[in-house]
């Protein structure tokens, strides 16, 4: 289904969810690693990114996950105070075959505040529309990875198949047993 929002939106949400999940487990350590995720996702202005950038994005790591578990309210007040500290300028842009799209910052900015306000940017849509509980974490408690649910009555409750099987199967277990 399509969602309300521009594409570049919900792929910024993919990427934030990608980058926390990653970092989570043990996959994202050093600059290499955080130069090879902005490049699959096709996140700008990271390919020289140094360890001090990695550094900075482990550092925005713990707000991005307290803004994803947010309720609306305090997401909207989390967003607002990302642009305050990093000193957005949102500005329309047309580059590389993109048509005209939202930037937060100009070019050359520090990845970490990019990826902050991108992730910001991105809460505003949501906020506005009422729809930040499309941010969700796995429902198998052994996993709780973080996922943007595009369903169209927000139903998805797993990360990935693999968890929902899993969960299916305890809960078959469980269900048998008791009988
Ligand atoms: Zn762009
Ligand atoms: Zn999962």
């Amino acid at each position: 289904m399509t969602l309300p929002y521009p594409h570049e939106v919900v792929r910024t949400l993919e990427f934030i969810a990608a980058l926390c999940n990653g970092r989570r487990a043990g996959e994202l350590e050093s600059a290499a690693s955080l130069r090879r995720l902005c490049a699959e996702w096709g996140f700008p202005g990271a390919s020289g990114a140094s360890r001090a950038d990695a550094a900075a994005t482990w550092g925005r790591i713990p707000l991005i996950e307290a803004m994803w578990d947010a309720e609306r309210d305090t997401a909207a007040a989390m967003a607002n105070r990302v642009f305050r500290e990093s000193d957005a300028r949102p500005h329309l842009v047309r580059h590389d075959g993109l048509d005209w799209h939202l930037h937060g910052l100009f070019a050359g900015a520090p990845l970490a505040d990019a990826i902050a306000v991108d992730t910001a940017m991105a809460f505003v849509d949501l906020v506005r529309a009422d729809d930040t509980a499309r941010c969700k974490r796995c429902g198998d408690d052994r996993c709780e990875r973080m996922f943007f649910d595009r369903s169209r009555n927000r139903s998805r409750r797993f990360c990935s198949t693999t968890c929902q099987s899993r969960t299916n199967v305890a809960a078959f277990r469980s269900r048998t047993t008791a009988a």
